[in-house]
């Protein structure tokens, strides 16, 4: 059997065959293969589950567009999802498998309420659109929803994460009740188990086991950094790569954007994707990242739903995801279509217990290795300087602009001189050593940490210095057993090894003499501080 004849063997008749070898598509990926029979035989409601990248769309789009007639009236189909550039996204795939020339619109809020009008009157067959939106138009009952056949829910946890979990409910009990109803998902939250069951019947469950597709094009390593020098860490794993393409993940919002403009500073290319970023903003980042105006993308993990970019070089958990779930997600964003990629971890102190489980769970090897040090960086710009200065001696004219100078130069001092003298001016804090932050090398501990709650802070004069030399004072700590110091108006953070703790919050209570405690050890609060 050629490939091609698997999609066949789904079910699948010549039209759409022939749309599937335009397309391009050799052979169907695994949640195709379960859902496109399924949804052929129609007679359940289906839930699949598979990975971002995985090719939902074509798994709900190939049958729908197989079995759907070209009648443009009411429409037959309807396809939820979260945002503008998902519904825009959704219809392109769905518009490059139509070869019945069906009519097939986007819907969705902030576009044109006339514009959309004329098209629905104009009759259509398949409606992708944002649940606001279409819930508008069923309310001004200006769309008609009484023959629809299938209502897809695309990206339905993400759905339910933003908050449009009434709206979907109200479309899908207002839609008419002989529909099918089918739920595509990445992640499985026990939300959308529970709306299965409020609204869906003879609900069948497809899903694709997400080891199966990370494992063999994504190259996963993880080093042990401190909090404090994950930054440095960060900027040396790009240095050293000649070509940089990736994600950078942190848990919430303000760690998008302290790295973001912690890399601006630097001169690196990068911009931050978070909840509180606009959708016109967020189109307008993606445009630059994918155009590679922009190398380095940070993001939250809600944030980073749906980006369809396929050749990246690198995906960096600058800090763990909330659950094992979310890992496999992110690095499944690298190794795509036959690219190899590179998922790095960076594991601080508080991080390890997670992490050790993670491992366990993903099943893949996750290699443990070194940062690269300050003077592999350096010999890797010299280098990289070398190659520059050969592409402007090799080049064109407009050397000729310094020739006059030089001359002058050269009348005055030797030219080995002379060209050190303009290289250290150049590339001065490339190139010394000083400039690098030292990344100090720590060996997690492996009973973990804890995170004290101190009761000081900038009001009561406490910076991080002031407040680690605290720490040494008093607790006879040393610099290598503190970490992710906090300080914040009237309270500060600080993270210790787990079997210090006690002791530590006990000598720092002494000193409160009989007032109220400086130190708590806060809760172990591992899986949450997700701010998104
Ligand atoms: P998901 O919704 O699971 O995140 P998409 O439907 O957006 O994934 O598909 C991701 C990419 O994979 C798209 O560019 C799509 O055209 C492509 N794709 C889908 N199915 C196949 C297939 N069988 N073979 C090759 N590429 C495919
Ligand atoms: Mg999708």
């Amino acid at each position: 059997m050629t490939k091609i004849e698997e999609f066949q063997a789904l079910g699948l008749t010549e039209v759409t065959i022939e749309a599937i070898r335009e397309k391009g598509f050799e052979k169907p990926s695994p949640i195709q293969v379960l859902t496109i029979p399924a949804l052929l035989k129609n007679e359940n409601d289906i839930i699949a589950q598979s990975q971002t990248g995985t090719g939902k769309t074509a798994a709900f789009g190939l049958p729908i567009l197989e079995q759907i007639k070209r009648e443009k009236t009411a429409p037959q189909a309807l396809i939820l999802v979260p945002t503008r550039e998902l519904a825009i996204q959704v219809t392109e795939e769905l518009i490059s498998l139509n070869k019945k020339k069906v009519s097939i619109a986007a819907i969705y809020g902030g576009a044109s309420m006339s514009e959309q009008l004329r098209r629905i009157k104009k009759g259509l067959d398949i409606v992708v659109g944002t649940p606001g939106r279409i819930l508008d138009h069923i309310r001004r009952e200006t769309i008609d929803f009484s023959l629809l056949k299938w209502l897809v829910l695309d990206e339905a946890d993400e759905m339910l994460n933003m908050g449009f979990i009434d709206d979907v409910e109200e479309i899908m009990s207002a839609s008419n009740e002989t529909k099918r109803t089918m739920l595509f998902s990445a992640t499985m939250p026990r939300r959308i188990v529970s709306l299965s069951k409020k609204y869906m019947r003879d609900t069948k469950i497809l899903k694709v086991e997400s080891k199966q597709i990370t494992a063999d094009l994504t190259d996963q390593i993880y080093f042990e950094v401190k909090e404090s020098n994950k930054f440095d860490a960060l900027t040396r794993i790009i240095d050293v790569e000649s070509e940089f393409y990736g994600i950078v993940f942190c848990r919430t919002k303000v760690g998008v954007d302290e790295v973001v403009s912690k890399l601006l500073d630097m001169g690196y290319a990068a911009e931050g994707l978070h909840g509180d970023v606009s959708q016109a903003q967020r189109e307008k980042i993606l445009r630059k990242f994918k155009k590679k105006t922009v190398n380095i993308l940070v993001a939250t993990d809600v944030a980073a739903r749906g980006i369809d970019v396929n050749n990246l070089t690198h995906v960096i958990n600058y800090s763990l995801p909330q659950d094992t779930e979310f890992y496999v997600h992110r690095i499944g964003r690298t190794g795509r279509a036959g690219n190899q990629g590179t998922a790095i971890t960076f594991i601080s102190n508080s991080e390890f217990r997670q992490f050790t489980l993670m491992k366990k769970e993903v099943k893949t090897e996750i290699r443990k290795e070194k940062l690269p040090t300050a003077q592999d960086v350096i010999a890797i710009k010299r280098n990289k300087i070398k190659e520059d200065l050969l592409e402007v001696l090799s080049g064109d004219s407009v050397i000729e602009n310094y020739t006059t100078m030089a001359r002058e130069i050269l009348a005055e001092y030797p030219a080995e001189q002379a060209m050190a003298g303009l290289l250290k001016l150049a590339f001065k804090n490339d190139l010394e050593e000083g400039n690098y932050p030292e990344i100090r090398t720590f060996s997690v501990d492996r009973k973990g940490t804890s995170r004290l709650f101190i009761a000081v802070g900038r009001v009561d004069g406490y910076t991080q210095a002031k407040l680690v030399e605290l720490l040494k004072r008093e607790t006879g700590l040393n610099d290598s057993k503190i970490d992710d110091v906090k300080i914040l108006d009237n309270f500060s953070f600080v993270t210790v090894p787990y079997i210090e703790a006690e002791a530590v919050a006990k000598k720092l209570n002494k000193l409160s003499k009989g007032n109220k405690p400086l130190v708590e050890i806060a809760k172990d609060k591992r899986g949450g501080g997700n701010d998104d």
